[in-house]
């Protein structure tokens, strides 16, 4: 009984095995990210990062952000809601820390621009000839945000070379119910057998793959796989019957 309680913990273990949650087809390696495969979290970055891609566009990024930010906080310092009061608040809070040492109040106030970063601000306090208008520092960040983001990708895609994701050929089904469920029948019953998600793969337990098994079917339903149980591997079993345990099987 104690072998089999050992086993038993150790086939848990199995319920904790990663896929990404992006594409749902691939195992993750973890040298990208954890939550996602290297190549999807590289996909997802270049995404999210496409304003920084080159100097010119991290330019155009800068100055369309400074002047939205700018708009907002005029927006705000008027707003009457609790809300905005309180973000405003913090935004005051914000700008006098000590990197900044700014009083946004008056700034607003006199419509001056506001520096690009803290690093503009004590530009500013040492010579207060040093106004964004005039100064250079947007073109300055936005390099060092084009370098910064440019950089990161490079080093993301020398990672893509040594990873190790898993991809299962995972089946994905063949027919969406009227509630957009996926779903498609076992192979040797015809039994109806739901998809994961929305995105349309088999789950898992009704790939004989995931069950160490090798049949022709690509697609088996929980009575079916019971009758293969023979066929699997040790830690298998036992991970099934834990499945059935557990009313995986419906
Ligand atoms: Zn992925
Ligand atoms: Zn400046
Ligand atoms: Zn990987
Ligand atoms: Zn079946």
């Amino acid at each position: 009984m104690k072998g089999l309680f050992n086993e038993t913990s150790q086939a848990k273990h199995l319920f904790r095995t990663i896929y990404c949650w992006d594409c749902q087809q691939v195992k993750t390696c973890g040298k990208v990210n954890w939550e996602y495969c290297c190549r999807c979290a590289y996909q997802n970055q270049r995404e999210r990062w496409t304003d920084y891609l080159t100097y010119e566009k991290a330019l155009t990024y800068e100055k369309n952000w400074r002047e939205a930010h700018q708009r907002d906080l005029y927006w705000l310092a008027k707003g009457e809601s609790l809300e905005d009061r309180v973000e405003f608040a913090d935004l005051k809070k914000f700008y006098r820390q000590k990197s900044w040492g700014i009083d946004l109040v008056e700034w607003l106030r006199s419509e001056w621009v506001l520096p690009i970063d803290s690093q503009c601000a004590k530009q500013w306090r040492e010579n207060k000839e040093h106004l964004p208008e005039k100064c250079e520092c947007s073109e300055r960040k936005a390099q060092e945000n084009y370098l910064f983001f440019t950089e990161c990708l490079k080093r993301d895609r020398e990672k893509l070379g040594e990873c190790q994701c898993e991809t299962s050929e995972k089946v994905r089904v063949d027919y969406i119910d009227s509630e957009g469920s996926g779903w498609t029948y076992c192979e040797k019953c015809e039994e109806r057998i739901g998809s994961a998600g929305h995105h349309g793969v088999i789950k898992n337990r009704n790939d004989p793959k995931f069950w160490g098994l090798n049949t022709k079917e690509k697609v088996l339903c929980g009575f079916c796989l019971g009758n293969l149980i023979e066929s699997m591997p040790r830690r298998k079993k036992y991970l099934f019957w834990e499945y059935g345990k557990r009313g995986y099987w419906g």
